[in-house]
């Protein structure tokens, strides 16, 4: 079943525009037609089964017939990540969110090596991998900020896990309450990056393991164990 995401109200009886990519994907790609049916979702309304009702030279509308998941709270950890080069990004961003995270804020630390980050862009993979990992959600991105300025808005309810390779610190494990990972760059946190994460008393300094991993693998691997069922 073919899953998308629109940015439009859903009821029974409306009729929704495609934008010109989803029309492109449904005739060009897929090979759909007018008539055949796909899954809708946009963030707050759950899911529904929606039949194509138009679909011509890169345009398309879908009518919404029948609600058949109810939107349920997504209420997953914030990935906070050194900005890195731009296919490694990508892949945190995919990664994270069919991990289900529920925000993603890019953070520039001392020792980031890359410059811009492309907003639009990362929107446009976290949608697709909504889509693909059946989620109802989203998940918001943020702007690209300052370490030190995100720490500042920090709410201090939710606990910020900061992965430190060869750290003497606690094994990361399920998270009680709302909860933030924070991964630093290739070349790891810096002397002042250090200074103001040790003047927070939300976080949680973290290890994950004896190897150093590669930034990417270490958002991976940090968000399936703050998120893993306890055992037995
Ligand atoms: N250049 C650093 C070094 O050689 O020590 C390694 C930095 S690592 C490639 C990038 C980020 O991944 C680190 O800042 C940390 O957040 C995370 N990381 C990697 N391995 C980790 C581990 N074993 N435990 C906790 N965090 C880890």
């Amino acid at each position: 079943m073919i899953r998308l995401y629109v940015d439009a109200p859903l009821t029974a009886g409306a009729e929704i525009g495609a934008t010109e990519g989803q029309a492109h994907y449904l005739g060009g790609v897929m090979r759909r037609a007018i008539g055949d049916t796909v899954h809708l979702f946009n963030g707050t309304g759950g899911e529904w089964v929606c039949r194509i009702a138009a679909l011509a030279r890169g345009k398309g509308s879908f009518a919404v017939e029948t609600l058949v998941r109810p939107q349920s709270d997504e209420p997953g950890p914030w990935l906070v990540f050194a900005v890195l080069k731009r296919d490694t990004t990508d892949l945190v961003v995919q990664k994270a969110t069919e991990l289900g995270v529920s925000a993603l804020l890019p953070v520039f630390t001392e020792r980031t090596n890359a410059g811009r980050v492309n907003l639009d862009r990362l929107r446009t993979i976290a949608t697709e991998a909504a889509e693909q990992s059946e989620r109802l959600t989203v998940p918001a991105i943020r702007p690209a900020r300052q370490l030190h300025d995100v720490l500042a808005d920090w709410p201090s309810d939710r606990a910020l896990y900061v992965a430190l390779e060869r750290a003497d610190a606690q094994p990361l494990g399920p998270a009680d309450g709302p909860s933030g990972l924070l991964i630093g760059p290739e070349g790891g946190f810096g002397p002042r990056d250090h200074t103001v994460l040790d003047r927070c008393r939300f976080v949680r300094p973290v290890t994950l393991g004896p190897r150093i991993l590669r930034a990417e693998t270490a958002a991976i691997a940090g968000l399936a164990l703050l998120q893993a069922p306890r055992c037995g």
